[in-house]
Order: structure tokens, then sequence, then C-alpha cells
């Protein structure tokens, strides 16, 4: 296992101490290795469990701006059956957003028992860019804690798998990538003068997210914090930590689809041997009819 995983509350986290870069153990080449072969084994766990019915998966993506939430996701949900993935992405709230609770917008995008939906931004920036920016007072915005471990804690009361990622970058590494986006054409499209803006305060971003780790993790909804200045590293760390989450619930899932497959084929018996009494049945009072018609 390649990532820091945070299980329980209250467990302090300083990010700068936590590698941004993969472990010296292992190359490009063998990462990418892996990941084919969990690609491989995640699309029959997922295939499993959409046949089961028994669970759903929640992928939370979260990072600082270029930490690669979209590669993640488009490389981890590219392993996947398209049928039963949904990809959902939080921006600014709207003006009817705002209106409700800062869950409103999140809960109804929960996946339902089968599929597996990735979050590109969550809940969690209701205590993350809200706090830093001051978008509402600290006294609403540090209820949320509380709110959020309850609503993971019912997600998983619902047979959720909740998986948090954080895709922890260097400041470096970001700087890097930004001016790629200037000098690149082809990413020209990306460029965003509010991510340098957000960039000031990345220290104030780092300490909101040493907070969430502290506050929100649980072995019911841990934080997984990958280094992520190798998209390929970061790539095979966020699949392996979701193919690790899912293998202990393939024995269930398979007993289960055994158990449809032996209801289905009882269900197609009875209904077979009916059929045949019922020709029988039915020939018979043909007969009969016959014999009446021909007394008739
Ligand atoms: P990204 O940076 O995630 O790739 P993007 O640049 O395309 O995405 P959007 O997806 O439109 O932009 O919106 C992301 C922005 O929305 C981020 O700046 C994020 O901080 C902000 N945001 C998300 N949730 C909230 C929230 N609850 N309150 C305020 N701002 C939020």
């Amino acid at each position: 296992m390649y990532v820091t995983t945070i299980a329980e509350k209250g467990t302090k986290v300083h990010l700068a101490d936590i590698a941004t870069t993969p472990p010296k153990d292992i190359s490009r080449e063998d990462a990418e290795a892996m990941f084919e072969r969990l690609c491989v084994e995640v699309f029959e766990l997922q295939d499993l469990m959409w046949g089961a019915r028994t669970h759903s998966v929640l992928i939370v993506l979260q990072g600082m701006d270029t930490a690669g939430k979209d590669g993640a996701i488009k490389h981890v949900a590219g392993c996947l059956n398209p049928r039963g993935v949904g990809v959902v992405s939080f921006g600014v709230p709207t003006k009817e957003e705002l209106e409700h609770d800062f869950l409103w917008r999140v809960h109804r995008h929960a996946p339902r028992k089968g599929e597996t939906t990735l979050f590109n931004r969550s809940h969690y920036e209701d205590v993350l860019v809200v706090r830093v920016n001051n978008l509402v007072p600290e006294s609403l915005w540090r209820e949320r804690y509380g709110h959020i471990r309850d609503f993971e804690e019912m997600l998983f009361e619902h047979n959720t798998i909740v998986l948090k990622f954080f895709l922890h970058i260097s400041k470096g590494e970001q700087e890097k990538r930004l001016l790629d986006r200037e000098s690149d054409p082809a990413k020209a499209w990306k460029l965003n003068v509010g991510d340098w803006k957000t960039r000031e305060k990345w220290n104030d971003f780092q300490e909101a997210y040493e907070e969430v780790f502290r506050r929100c993790s649980s072995e019911r909804a841990p934080w997984h914090i990958v280094p992520a200045d190798s998209k390929w590293f970061r790539n095979l760390a966020v699949l392996q930590t979701f193919v690790e989450a899912l293998r202990p619930y393939r024995k269930i899932w398979r007993q289960k689809l055994d158990q449809m497959g032996e209801k289905g084929m009882a269900e197609l018996k009875e209904y077979r041997a009916s059929q045949g009494a019922g020709a029988h049945s039915q020939h018979t009072a043909g007969a009969h009819a016959g014999e009446r018609g021909r007394q008739d």
C-alpha cells in the first residue's frame, strides 16, 4: 500500500512531512504494469457489485489546483464499465444550492446500490475554500465537520463504501504545472487566473486540509493521502487503494449472485413445470371439447 491512510478521528497530520513523490522502490514501468493488472481486477469486482446490488462506492477526490483530480478520474474510471459509473464535479454553488443546506447538492448524487460515483471536489469544499476565503462565519463552517461525519456514517450504514483521496502535490510541482499551461497551447484552455490567486493561500489550504483529516477520518470513511507529483504513481495509488477496499466483498457478492442464480433457476423450473402441466390440461380440455363437439 503506497498511501498514507488516516482511519481514526483526532489523528494529527502534518502534510509537509508526507512525501509528494513516489517511493524509491517502484519504477514507472512496474507501476504501469501493476496498474494494468489492477484495472482488470477492478472491472471484475465492479461487475460483481453491480450484479449483487448490495453495496455502492463513493470516491471523493480532493486536492490543490492541478493536483490531478481529473486525471485520476479519467484513468481509474477508465477501468470500469461505464454502466454503473457516475462522475460529479462540484464548482461554486448556484443560487439555488446556496439557498439549501450545504449537503443538499451532494446527497442527491450519492451512488445507488451497485453503482460507483466519483466526486471531483465535494462537500469538503464547504470546510476548505469556504473557510479559507471566509465565505460564511466560522461558527457555521465549524459545525460542518460533525455534519460531514454523520453524513458519511449514514452512507456507510447504507452499504456505501466511502473512499476519500487527497492528491498531495508540492508547491513546486504546482508551479511547474501552472506554467506548463501557459507554455503549451494544448493546455492553455485550462488557464485560470484564480489558480494563481488560490496559490497565494497555499498554507491556509494545507492547514484547512490538516483539520479535515483530523476531524473527518474514521474506519468507515478514511482519508487516503496520495503522493501525486508523478501522475503514473498517483493513478496506481488511487486504483490500488480502491481495489483493496473492494476485495473483502468479493466473496459476499459472489454468494449473493449464486443465490440469485439459484432463485432464478428454481423460478424457471416452476414456470416450466406449470407450462408443462398447463399444456397437458389444455390438451386434455381440447380433447374433451372435441368429443363434446362430436357429440353435439
Ligand atoms: P477544477 O479546479 O476543480 O479543475 P474548474 O477550474 O473547472 O475545476 P469549477 O469546477 O467550475 O472550476 O469550480 C471549481 C471551483 O469551485 C473551485 O475554485 C472551488 O474552490 C469552487 N467551489 C467548489 N465548491 C465550493 C463551495 N461549496 N463554495 C465555494 N466555492 C466552491
